[in-house]
Order: structure tokens, then sequence, then C-alpha cells
């Protein structure tokens, strides 16, 4: 019997008195390389990508690193993960008429970008990966269904291999939104290589960032060319394809400064990866047997990036309380139902899509004469989805995190369950 510790909730002693000082993966990363390669940038006077030779142009050896990592054929760098999808979408021939199904739990953006393309998202459930439930995909799809979008949220990857099965089966579109899981893979493959699209964002948040931007790979020299006429109005003139014809563009161009800082992380990718997950297997090593407390369902750990530490509690109640105790020790963490912070990774709150709100209220997605579904939605429509997340706790990981910084998780989190849990 290991003896109960008072939990500092009660007035004990907490795990941990040293600040958790862990902030961003990227953006703490940022050194004399970064400053090196924009100043660089800036000394250039070519802030404009194709005012530089190719292999001068930051923008373009950023997009180099991502065809040689991914081994796809093509990688167009944008100016965030937002722009991405909608340029994949775009490439894909997808809009008025056509349904995108979406996960749950995912980012807004993965929403938002359908709906800017005038297209209409279907949300469906996610299981104990939290993330689409292959299942819950093939349910939803309808006459009208075009493209599926699989989300690789918090650095754990979907559910691949049945997610492509049941798209190459209906003739969708699989565009995966690496955003959250730059560097993943899935047993041995990259995460962005699988789909016929894949979507990076490089934003403060994400594992590596170039302030802001994004990235779109593909093998399809078509869906390339599109892409490009997306996030350009004016591609035709840098590069195109005239085979390929031309569509409007909405200029997502990534800048030079953007591109160097971009080049300068990339290179520190691997690095943040390999400390990330040496400390999520450390701590899930150390949690493994406790009893009531289930850690994320996670299908290719070896591909996992490591971001984050999720496990499940048996209600909604012991999450609460379970965070709050956790808290106390000192391990900052996270639940769905956080200080009534409206999670935007969560579809009840995403307000617009759920009120089929648009600019004008005129030729929505939803109104418009060329979609014949009817897609509705609710707040409750996904409870798989929310009593998953109502039950799970999160903690950040970080790549500097040393062994004691990881043995205090897993100190307070045994603390925890020894009271709460019992
Ligand atoms: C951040 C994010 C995006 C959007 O990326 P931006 O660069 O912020 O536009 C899309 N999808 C997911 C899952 C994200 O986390």
């Amino acid at each position: 019997m290991i003896p109960v510790e008072r939990l500092a909730i009660e007035q004990g002693k907490p795990v941990r008195s040293k600040p958790w000082n862990f902030h961003f993966h990227g953006p703490d990363e940022i050194g004399e390389l970064e400053k090196e390669y924009v100043l660089k940038a800036l000394d250039s006077r070519k802030m404009f990508r194709f005012m530089n030779k190719r292999e001068e142009s930051f923008t373009a050896q950023l997009e180099q690193f991502y065809k040689n990592r991914l081994g796809v054929s093509y990688a167009l760098a944008v100016n965030g993960g937002t722009s991405s999808l909608i340029c994949a979408l775009a490439a894909a021939g997808i809009g008025p008429g056509d349904e995108v199904i979406v996960p749950a739990y995912t980012f807004i953006a993965t929403a938002a970008a359908v709906v800017a393309v005038r297209a209409v998202p279907v949300i469906v459930e996610c299981d104990d990966t939290l993330n689409m439930d292959p299942a819950a995909f093939e349910a939803a799809i309808t006459p009208y269904t075009k493209a599926v979008i699989p989300v690789h949220m918090r650095g754990v990857m979907a559910q691949m291999n049945e997610i492509t099965a049941i798209a190459k089966q209906h003739g969708l579109t699989v565009i995966e939104d690496v955003a959250q899981a730059n560097g993943g893979s899935y047993f041995g493959r990259a995460l962005g290589s699988i789909g016929d699209f894949g979507c990076f964002s490089f934003q403060h948040y994400k594992v590596i960032t170039a302030g802001e931007g994004g990235m779109v790979v593909t093998n399809s020299h078509e869906g390339y060319i599109r892409a490009g006429h997306q996030h350009d109005c004016a591609f035709q003139f840098w590069g195109g394809d005239e085979r390929v014809d031309t569509i409007p563009g909405e200029n997502y161009r990534m800048s030079e400064i953007n591109g160097a800082l971009g080049l300068a992380q990339a290179q520190k990718l691997d690095t943040i990866l390999g400390r990330l997950r040496q400390n999520k297997q450390r701590i899930a090593d150390g949690l493994a047997p406790i009893p009531g407390l289930a850690l994320q369902r996670v299908v290719d750990p070896a591909g996992d990036c490591g971001v984050s530490i999720v496990f499940y509690l048996p209600d909604s109640r012991a999450a609460g309380t379970f965070s709050k105790a956790l808290q106390a020790e000192g391990i900052p963490n996270g639940t769905v139902d956080n200080g009534g912070v409206a999670d935007r990774h969560i579809y009840r709150n995403w307000d617009y899509i759920l009120n089929k709100r648009m600019a004008s209220p005129n030729g929505t997605p939803w109104n418009c004469a060329e979609y014949k579904g009817s897609v509705s939605y609710d707040p409750d429509m996904c409870p798989v989805t929310l009593n998953y997340l109502r039950r799970a706790i999160s903690i950040g990981l970080h790549q500097r995190m040393s062994q004691e910084d990881c043995d205090d998780v897993i100190h307070a989190i045994r603390k925890v369950a020894a009271v709460i849990i019992g």
C-alpha cells in the first residue's frame, strides 16, 4: 500500500513548488539561427519570394525541406494553416453544393476553411483517440460528400488506414490537417503524406513556427498548380502550368521573413520532437498501471509528436476535481470545463458554424441553390466526443522539461489519483 499523501488542495505540501516555466515549442527555441536567417532575408531586400532565385529564397527552401522530409512531389508554402486548408479544398475543386466531413474536436479553422470555399462542413464524432471516429465518418457520407478532413489533434495521429480505405471506396478526397502534428508519423509514414493533400501550420502555438505560415503538400501536379493559383492571384505569371486552367486566387503568400524564420525552425524540428517523445514516453510509462485512469488511445505511439498527454477519468465530476487538485500540486493542466473558457477546439463553441452564419445572409453554403443536402447542427449532436472531452485531463508537454519535471508530473498524478480515484 502506498501511503496516501495529503493533497495540496487540502493544505498538504504540493509535489512541485518550482514554477512551471514552459511556454511554446517553436518560440522557446528562437535563437541565433533564426536571427541569422531573418537578418539575411532583410539584407536581401527581397521580401517577395518570386524576386529571388529559387535557391536564394527561404520560402522555396522551406518547401524543399518538406518535400524531402515527407517524400512528396510538391509543397506550397502559404501564410497560415487555415489558408493551406482553403488551398487544398480549392485545389480539389470543392465548393458550393459539396459536403466535407470534419471531426467534432478540432480547431475551428478546419470548419472555417470549408465554409470559406462555400462548402458545408459535416461534423462527426471522435473516439477514444480524440480524433475522427472512422465509423462515424462512414455513416455521415451522403451523395454530396466530396472530401474528409482527418485532423491529427495535439500531436496524435488519426486512424488513417481506416479513413483512407473508406474514402477510397466512396471516391472522396482526403485532406489531412497536420497543423498540430507537424513531424508526426503513422506507422512509418509522415503525417501529411498519406492523404491527397496535407496541410500544415507554422503559427505560434504549433510544433515549430514561422511567425505565421502554413504548407500544403501533395503528389498531384494539378492539385499543386491549382493550390498555387488559389494562394496567388497572379500565380500564372510566376509559376503555373498552361495545361492547368487558372482560377482566381486570394493571396495567401508567405513572405521571405516568415520563410527565413520557418526554415531556421525546421532545422530544429527533430530535436524538439525527440525530446517531446522521450518526455511523453517517460510519463506514460510512469502512469501505466493506475486503475480508473485511462490514457488516450494512441494507435502508433512511435509517431506521436508528444506535445500533450491526455488521460480519462471515470466521469466529468472526477475530472473536474482531479484537475483542480493537480493544479494545486503545481502541474498546469486542462479540462473542457476549465474556468468556463469556451474551447475553440470543440464544435459546441463554433458559433458561426452552428448558426450557419456568413458575412452575408445570401448564398451561404447552407442556403445556396446548389446545396441539396440537409445538414443540421446542434450543440449536443456529438455526445460521445463530449463525453470523452469532459472526462479528459490534458497536460501540455514541452521539449525543455527535464526528467525531474516529468517525474513531478507522474508523482502529482499518482498522488491525486490515490485520493480521488482511491
Ligand atoms: C492552428 C490550426 C489550424 C489553423 O492554422 P493557422 O495557421 O492558425 O491558420 C488548422 N487546424 C488545426 C487543427 C489547428 O490547430
